[in-house]
């Protein structure tokens, strides 16, 4: 069985096989040559929201948020600092439903800010409500366990 994990690069959204021991490693995009993780959330829109998740070999952890509300400010910080603890193992990415009402309303998102997991290009797991960082990361890792990763 192969051990290479698909992963989307964040910059040109070009699908990477990269050896899953190799993933700490820091490694770089074979077509923009930037790097695949940077330990910070990515932004999806209705134009790479598909890609990501559909193509992604890693479960990718959403925040659905928007600029006019108050929790989602103060989540912020603590999303980032969970992209620090869980990539590369989990991508974590955020959907502005202000700018993109489409990806709001295909999955329902009815209060914000709402978390959702995504494995495999299906959703695996709910959660809305702001959550520290501490929180984030604990109930994505029994998830994911859930999940079967790995
Ligand atoms: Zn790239």
């Amino acid at each position: 069985m192969s051990d290479n994990q698909h992963i989307v690069c964040p910059h040109c959204n070009a699908v990477n096989r990269i050896p899953a021991e190799r993933l700490d490693d820091g490694p770089a995009c074979g077509k923009c040559h930037r790097t695949l993780f940077e330990r910070h959330p990515i932004e999806l829109t209705a134009a790479n929201f598909d890609r990501h998740i559909g193509r992604s070999d890693i479960p990718v952890l959403v925040d659905f948020w928007a600029p006019w509300c108050g929790p989602c400010k103060m989540m912020a910080p603590q999303f980032e600092q969970a992209a620090a603890e869980l990539e590369p193992s989990i991508r974590l990415a955020k959907v502005d439903t202000e700018a993109q009402q489409a990806l709001g309303a295909r999955f329902g998102i009815r209060s914000i800010p709402t978390l959702a997991l995504f494995h495999n290009g299906r959703e695996i797991a709910r959660q809305p409500g702001a959550m520290g960082a501490a929180d984030i990361v604990r109930w994505v890792r029994s998830q994911a366990q859930v999940a079967g990763n790995r």
